[in-house]
């Protein structure tokens, strides 16, 4: 049996369970709900609202975007559209976020300036970022033999998160909040996978979601039923500071994996990262890696030198995976085997979330859609 809602003209709308609220999941919840065609669901164990924890990457993140970052795909899917959808996004985060007035609240637009100890392969992907130009060599950082500009656009990710949890509340999504032990509670269970809604389950006639969609981010090591073993954790440690009147953005890729990067967000704050601990799992900042954070910034961005107050250090884990993120669709059984449900993973963004996730969101529902036909 399906469990459908009246979408108030004699028509029902089909019920789906979007597992995660992180950027992830929140952008693929309201992406389906856009559709007018669903009844959405998030169950989650944290949400945007709640105090920064490492088990919640998308507080953490800078975040800046560069057309460069496009990561490899494991997708169930034709891999030139994945690659449209994954491209250069900006103009849909744009009319996302235009709609309500939020555009200004959560985006800067400002100069990216990026520097590199070693030529870089030409043609690249940056020369697609608007605005592209070669930096002068007699302009270059010191340690640099080239480097490019562009405009781009940076997030205020806490406010654009709590942006996007607002719109789904205000579009009638649902939230549920718990630590899902196994996916099938929930392809059982729909909105009472707990333990503690026994009663419920016993009392009401719960049925089955029609489709679940798994964004858990590193979760999926752990999730029951999902346990995917290539993915991995690579921390990233930030300082943040309150400096105002940085107007534009700064990286260098130095040799030997080292990496600075400097993001102003929309309040004032600039972000101070570069960091890559692969299959570091170690969940707060080491006050050394804070020491050379600053130091190595102040070097690349002179202009930080006006006694700017560190607001935090800071660090989260990236939700990397062998082979790429996962975006694939697959059909499992409730344990009467009475009933298929679609379920849909997209998850293991590793550093690229905030930029991948409007592309991974319309992935996730077109899958989604392939599913339930
Ligand atoms: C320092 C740093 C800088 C970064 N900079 C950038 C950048 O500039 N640009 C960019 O695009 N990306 C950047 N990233 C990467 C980006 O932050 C991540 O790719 C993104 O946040 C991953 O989002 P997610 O929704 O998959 O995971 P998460 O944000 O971790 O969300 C996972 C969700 O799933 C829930 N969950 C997990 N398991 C369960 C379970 N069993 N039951 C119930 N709920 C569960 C969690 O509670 C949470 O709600 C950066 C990351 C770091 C750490």
């Amino acid at each position: 049996m399906s469990f459908t809602l009246d979408k108030g003209n004699g028509e029902t709308k089909k019920r789906v369970v979007v597992l995660g609220a992180g950027v992830i999941g929140l952008t693929t919840a309201l992406r389906i709900q856009e559709k007018g065609l669903y009844q959405v669901e998030i169950i989650a164990e944290i949400l945007p609202t709640d105090p920064k924890t490492y088990k919640y990457t998308s507080q953490w993140a800078g975040a800046h975007h560069r057309r460069r970052c496009i990561g490899l795909a494991h997708v169930a899917m034709e891999r030139s559209k994945i690659n449209k959808w994954i491209r250069y996004r900006l103009q849909d985060f744009r009319r996302n976020v235009e709609i309500i007035g939020a555009w200004r609240r959560c985006f800067r637009r400002l100069r990216q300036i990026e520097y590199y100890a070693s030529e870089q392969p030409r043609p690249n992907t940056l020369e697609r970022m608007p605005g592209f130009e070669e930096v002068p060599k007699d302009r270059l950082f010191l340690r640099a033999v080239c480097g490019y500009s562009f405009d781009t656009v940076t997030i205020d990710v806490p406010v654009y998160l709590n942006y996007l949890l607002s719109r789904f509340l205000e579009k009638g999504g649902s939230i549920t909040r718990g630590h899902v032990q196994h996916i099938q509670r929930v392809l059982e269970g729909g909105s009472y996978p707990f333990p503690e809604d026994v009663e419920i389950r016993r009392n009401e006639a719960v049925t089955s979601p029609d489709a679940v969609i798994v964004c858990v981010g590193l979760g999926a090591r752990f999730l029951g039923g999902v346990e995917d073993r290539s993915i991995y954790p690579s921390q990233g440690q930030t300082v943040i500071l309150r400096a105002p009147w940085v107007q534009f953005g700064k990286s260098f890729e130095g040799e030997s994996d080292e990496w600075i990067y400097i993001i102003p967000r929309k309040g004032g704050n600039v972000v101070i990262g570069g960091t890559q601990g692969v299959d570091d799992r170690y969940p707060a900042p080491r006050p050394e890696t804070t020491r050379d954070l600053l130091r190595r910034a102040l070097e690349l961005c002179p202009e930080l030198d006006l006694l700017p107050i560190v607001v935090e250090d800071a660090c989260g884990l990236r939700p990397k995976r062998e082979g790429g993120f996962r975006i694939e669709l697959e059909y499992r059984k409730t344990s009467d085997g009475r009933r298929r449900i679609s379920v849909v993973h997209n998850y293991g963004h590793g550093s690229k979330g905030y930029i991948a996730s409007i592309g991974s969101a319309e992935a996730a529902l077109e899958l989604m859609e392939i599913g339930l036909k």
